[in-house]
């Protein structure tokens, strides 16, 4: 398993599981639960704009319930969710919210957020948040005991032959292994996997969320802008909202030094937030600036790559989090399957 954020730890997981007698390798090159996963926000919003991804909402949902069920001390924390456009957007969210997510006219939105008029809310039952990087540490924490963790050891080069995967690692060692789930997050371009991962088409895009204030209490709804692809998301333990909305820089470098906020965020995000949250505090903003990998479709890119020996799992559009299970479950498929 190369990369250990939310992506790989769960597909490892599900390796173990199916496969209790094989030998599973999770190797990163920093701590697992870094990376795109270490800055997530971590929203499970039940819905998904094809049914194939409504589908993986739908796995992905009962995978973490009873996940939380196994390990209650699990930083997953259902939400109250409210859903803001117009009456124009009803049709698409019915189809788009998953029906068990029951979808009904709501009028009672948190302090602060008075959407502009002709705006409609609605309220959804199954959201759910997470401490992405908690949660993928504690899986592997439960997993070091069936299978191998190696961290801080960077992949600098992949090869296929007749026997299997090659793998050199920085350390200066060489193994060989019988398959391989390639979950690199946003490192779509490392020279170790470039050549193979190159031909899925996929992109990085920055995503940038702010930290606005004041506190938010336990029973606040998180808030869905249908409009602007943005959302409020109440973090009571961090003691701030987190406001996210689309930021349209792409190619990002996830080794280059992030530029932090620019004034140019500043300006997008607090555009929306006086149409939407006038009574949000927008002054003396922080918040969080990473990127993540787009696949172009809408949907995960869960392949096979080369020979079959190779899965590529990710590219989740920065729904990677809430679609983390289903995507380990059909990359797990494939490995079961040699790529078919
Ligand atoms: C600000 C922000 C907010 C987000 N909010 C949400 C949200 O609300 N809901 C949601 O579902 N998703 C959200 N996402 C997206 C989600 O966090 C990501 O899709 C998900 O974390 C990706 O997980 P991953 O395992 O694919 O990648 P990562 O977590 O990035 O893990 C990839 C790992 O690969 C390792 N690696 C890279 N190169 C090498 C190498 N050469 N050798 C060894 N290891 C290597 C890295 O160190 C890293 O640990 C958000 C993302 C960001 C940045």
């Amino acid at each position: 398993m190369l990369g250990g954020g939310i992506i790989g730890c769960l597909t490892a997981r599900e390796v173990a599981r199916r496969r209790p007698d094989a030998s599973v390798l999770l190797i990163d090159r920093d701590l697992v639960g870094g990376g795109a996963s270490l800055r997530s926000a971590g929203l499970h919003t039940p819905r998904g704009a094809t049914p194939a991804v409504r589908e993986m909402a739908r796995f992905s949902q009962r995978y973490y319930t009873e996940l939380v069920r196994r390990r209650p001390d699990l930083p997953i924390r259902p939400v109250a969710m409210r859903v803001v456009g117009t009456t124009d957007d009803e049709p698409r969210l019915r189809s788009d919210y998953l029906p068990e997510a029951g979808l009904t006219a709501a009028e009672d939105l948190p302090d602060g957020v008075r959407p502009p008029a002709g705006s409609v809310a609605w309220s959804v039952q199954g959201a759910q948040y997470a401490d992405v990087a908690a949660v993928t540490r504690a899986v592997v924490a439960d997993l070091r005991t069936e299978i191998e963790v190696r961290e801080a050891v960077r992949v600098e080069a992949v090869s296929e032959d007749a026997d299997g995967v090659g793998l050199r690692l920085g350390t200066g060692e060489e193994l060989t292994a019988g398959r391989v789930v390639l979950a690199p997050g946003p490192w779509l371009g490392a020279p170790a996997w470039r050549s193979l991962v190159d031909p899925l088409a996929a992109r990085v895009k920055r995503i940038v969320a702010l930290h606005v204030g004041g506190r938010p209490g336990p029973a606040d709804a998180a808030v869905i802008f249908e409009r602007e692809d943005a959302f409020l998301l109440p973090l009571p333990g961090r003691g701030h909202w987190l406001f996210s909305y689309t930021c349209a820089e792409w190619d990002v470098d996830p080794d280059t030094p992030s530029p932090g906020l620019t004034g140019r965020h500043l300006d997008d995000a607090r555009e929306i937030l006086r149409r939407h949250a006038p009574g949000m505090a927008v002054d003396r903003l922080s918040g969080r600036v990473f990127c993540d990998a787009y696949s172009g479709t809408g949907e995960p890119l869960v392949r096979a790559l080369g020979n079959g020996r190779i899965v590529f799992a990710g590219a989740a559009n920065g729904s990677g989090y809430r679609l983390a299970p289903a995507i380990a479950a059909r990359a797990a498929d494939l490995l079961e399957s040699g790529g078919s």
